[in-house]
């Protein structure tokens, strides 16, 4: 919001002073015509009777006296006077304004004692304005940090109570099948190994979750440390490919890989690339096996290098689709039924994807699922070098 001159909170002032200037001169000029009239109309008005002395018809210097008989103090009391009257009409004129700080002041007190509700009244164009427009600025700021922040502890505390319950769960079964192993001679060499079985499941779920929870801290963005290296696009993907070539057949799920022709060079670290385009692949396998087919792109577009992974099967709803990358954000379908896992697995791609200058995106509907990852094209000096 920018001030115009001549609406600004100074033009406005200057206007005041001018207005309480005229508003002065004209009741000055008024009062003293009208004691000039009287003295010279209504007989023995202008007799003047200083203290102490003579009575008699007082001429001063402008030919009649005006209130004592002498001109410099009869100036001086117009002087006093007139200044009185000027501040009278200058706070009367000003009082919006006046009244208007007092309203912003009102306001910042408001907030000051946790109020974020309501903000300021913006009236005008002046600087007042524009200070009232920045404080709600702020306040809604302040309010959306608040609540960015209210949303973090509830997400942290829901994910403390799944973990302990999911932790809580595995591990009961493992005791249970531990203790039955332990106890029971019985047991034919079968059962053990099944139980034995079930035990090692149980555990290897519990460490997922474990995992889970040291990527929560060990994937911020602010902690991440990136070791940049010249990689070959086209090969990372096929490799990246070929290792999940167990879950895609497990699923029943064909893999179409679409690589593109020419080489695609990025400057990046192939440990976190792995991590973030590994988790848009088991994201596929794991939400598309429905749709029987995941295909997967790279291809260079404007300067860019780009990698797209496309299932089909379940839709995002519109609703979520923005909200997938927040951290532990699953979709309420993915829950109910079970098939996901921490909600973390996004919100880790788009922190590395965005340690590497690049973005990230997700579209669904009835023509599919489609993941999109776009990073910037290495440059000749990068090859060179090692971060
Ligand atoms: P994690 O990856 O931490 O094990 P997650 O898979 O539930 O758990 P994200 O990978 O962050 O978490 O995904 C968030 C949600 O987005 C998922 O719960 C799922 O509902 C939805 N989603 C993600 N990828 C797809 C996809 N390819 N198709 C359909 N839905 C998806
Ligand atoms: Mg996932």
């Amino acid at each position: 919001m920018k001030v115009n001159g001549i609406k600004s909170l100074r033009a406005k002032l200057v206007w005041y002073a001018i207005l309480s200037m005229a508003a002065t001169f004209f009741t000055i000029t008024t009062v003293v015509t009208g004691v000039l009239y009287y003295r010279s109309k209504v007989p023995g008005s202008n007799i003047y009777y200083p203290p102490g002395g003579e009575a008699g018809v007082a001429v001063g210097q402008n030919g009649i006296y005006l209130f004592t008989g002498r001109f410099a103090l009869d100036i001086s009391l117009i002087f006093i006077f007139a200044l009185i009257l000027f501040s009278i009409f200058f706070l009367m004129i000003s009082y919006d304004t006046i009244q208007y700080v007092k309203e912003i002041i009102i306001g910042i007190e408001r907030m000051k004692n946790g109020d974020m509700e309501t903000g300021i009244r913006v009236a005008g164009e002046d600087e007042l304005a524009v200070i009232a427009n920045s404080i709600n600025e702020m306040r809604t700021q302040i309010a959306s940090e608040n609540e960015t922040k209210r949303l973090a502890e509830q997400t942290k505390d829901e994910l403390i109570t799944n973990v302990a319950h999911d932790l809580r769960t595995p591990l009961t079964s493992i005791i249970g099948y531990l203790d039955l192993v332990k106890r029971e001679d019985f047991l034919t060499p079968a059962q053990q190994k099944k139980y034995i079985g079930i035990v090692y499941d149980k555990a290897k779920s519990l460490e997922t979750l474990i995992k889970d929870l040291f990527d929560y801290t060990r994937y911020d963005k602010d902690k991440m440390k990136i070791h940049r290296n010249y990689l070959n696009l086209n090969q990372f993907m096929e490799q990246l490919i070929d290792e999940f070539y167990p879950s895609f057949s497990e699923k029943g799920l064909i893999c179409k890989k679409e690589i593109s022709k020419e080489e695609i060079c990025i400057f990046g670290d192939g440990e976190l690339l792995a991590r973030a385009i590994g988790n848009l692949i088991s994201n596929a396998i794991k939400y598309g096996a429905d749709g029987k087919l995941v295909e997967i792109y790279t291809e260079t577009r404007n300067d860019q290098a780009v990698v797209r992974i496309v299932n089909y099967g379940r839709i995002i709803p519109k609703e979520d689709i923005d909200k997938i990358f927040d951290k532990f954000y699953r979709v309420e379908s993915s829950r109910s039924l079970k098939t996901g896992g921490t909600g973390l697995g996004l919100a880790i791609a788009k922190n590395i994807v965005g340690l590497h200058d690049g973005t990230i995106s997700a579209q669904s509907d009835t023509d599919g699922t489609i993941f999109q990852i776009v990073l910037p094209l290495a440059k000749e000096k990068e090859s060179k070098k090692e971060e």
